[in-house]
């Protein structure tokens, strides 16, 4: 099995979901009590937000490209950054090393587009609604995305900062956000993009208005498909 390295900590909220799912997957592949190869470097998530609210995009991209290297050193065979916010920057990250970065916004887009998607609703940090990133890199896997309006966008940017990172999560929010996706609806979004980490802590992607395309999920599978590749395949033993 390949070992994957993920860099946490953004917030390690979502972190701990990515080590269960991660590790779940193997298990249930594998049987008995197999496990994943991992290896998580947790970052001190405030001088990360310090960061991202000083727009000093440049800092934070030399700071997860060391961690992206000292994993890669240490012999991770791919790497995950476990955060969306934090693509922002990943094509810098995946420049410093020489194993795969494994593109949450690339493998999301990968999962909607085989669903039939076309329209669907970006639930993320403002940086993520915001900063064309994640919306530019799915408009070219054919995937045009919607963002919320702009009270909603604050709205569910406090809702991640304030709440899901530290750990709070709370009906009153669980209510707004699905008032969101029903506004979203009603104005034509075929489907709901949980991008941000954490929003799998407050909506289950199996019980919203519209089909859920829950990020940290969909990223998780493809470092177990990545890792178990020649092992196993689809639940079948490779030959
Ligand atoms: N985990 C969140 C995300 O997926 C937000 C935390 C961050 O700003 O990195 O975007």
């Amino acid at each position: 099995m390949r070992k994957i390295g993920l860099i946490g900590g953004m917030s390690f909220e979502s972190s701990a979901v990515y080590y269960r799912m991660i590790n779940e997957a193997v298990r249930e592949r594998l049987g008995g009590l197999h496990s994943a190869e991992v290896m998580l470097h947790s970052v001190d998530f405030q001088t990360i937000v310090d960061l991202q609210k000083a727009g000093r995009w440049d800092d934070a991209a030399k700071r997860l490209s060391q961690v992206a290297q000292g994993l890669e050193a240490a012999g991770a065979a791919c790497v995950l950054i476990c955060t969306n916010t934090m693509h922002l920057i990943a094509d810098e990250v995946q420049a410093s090393i020489t194993v795969p970065l494994i593109n949450i916004i690339d493998e999301t887009a990968t999962s909607m587009k085989a669903a039939g998607i076309k329209r669907p609703l970006l639930l993320a940090t403002r940086y993520t609604m915001e900063h064309g990133f994640y919306t530019n890199r799915m408009a070219a896997d054919g995937v045009d995305v919607m963002v919320p309006n702009a009270e909603d966008r604050t709205l569910v940017h406090d809702i991640i900062f304030n709440e899901l990172c530290a750990g709070v999560v709370l009906d009153t929010s669980r209510q707004a956000l699905i008032a969101v996706i029903e506004r979203a609806k009603n104005v034509g979004a075929d489907a709901i993009i949980l991008g941000c980490t954490e929003i799998c802590l407050i909506l289950d992607p199996r019980n919203l208005p519209l089909p859920g395309f829950d990020s940290t999920a969909i990223h998780a599978e493809s470092a177990v498909e990545f890792a178990l590749e020649g092992i196993v395949r689809s639940g079948r033993q490779a030959a």
